[in-house]
């Protein structure tokens, strides 16, 4: 017994990451819901492991090494991404941005939402799929590097927002339903330049029962 608690605390400890300042880290790489190469082909193994395992991890880092001896030493993550500017925006943003992004896909997703997100979805846009062209136009028409939102107000209506670099509905007081991220490093490998094709397979993945959850 002994034994076995040890090797899990010697487990736990090894998998700790410290901050510069030689602090337990604050934030943590989201984990995934699923293994790295379940979303191909719609998203590879490749792009989600440099995604996911590099990108997002420098910006855990990043935000971890930021904010030692700020203000937002202390903060949770949404209150943060609400409140800084800067680097500290940035940083913070993205980390929420891509918690959102990574939980909400599956290799079993796909279908269209139900319950009352849908039936908010058909209230303000007609139909899912007039939904799903207007958030894919959002997406293609946003120049640069951002992200299109599906997100809701206090009285639960709903919204497409183009957000640039590390934008999130939240500054603007609205709860992020569905994000897909159209930064470069979230599709080159797998589309090049085509956007717009690496949008449309997207639906394809999306856990509509984690979106669900949300509204
Ligand atoms: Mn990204």
């Amino acid at each position: 017994m002994l034994t076995i608690l040890l090797s899990i605390l010697l487990l736990i400890t090894n998998h700790q990451e410290f901050n510069k300042k030689g602090d337990i880290m604050k934030f943590e790489l989201v984990k995934l819901p699923y293994e790295t190469s379940a979303l191909a082909p719609v998203i590879s193994k490749q792009t989600i492991e440099l995604h996911h395992g590099k990108h997002l991890q420098t910006y855990v880092n990043n935000l971890n090494n930021l904010i030692i001896g700020t203000k937002f030493e202390n903060e949770d993550l949404e209150t943060i991404v609400k409140k800084s500017d800067g680097g500290i925006f940035n940083n913070s943003g993205q980390v929420l941005n891509h918690n959102l992004y990574f939980t909400q896909f599956s290799p079993k997703g796909g279908g269209k939402p139900s319950g009352k997100l849908a039936d908010a979805i058909d209230a303000t846009w007609g139909s899912f799929e007039n939904f799903q062209k207007e958030f894919e136009a959002a997406g293609v028409g946003l120049f640069g590097s951002g992200w299109v939102w599906l997100a809701k107000d206090k009285d639960g209506k709903l919204s497409i927002t183009k957000e640039q670099n590390a934008g999130n509905p939240v500054t603007k007081d609205l709860t992020p339903i569905l994000g897909f991220d159209v930064w470069e490093h979230s599709y080159y490998l797998d589309y090049q330049n085509r956007r717009a094709d690496h949008l449309k397979e997207l639906w394809k993945i999306v856990d509509w029962k984690a979106v669900d959850k949300r509204y």
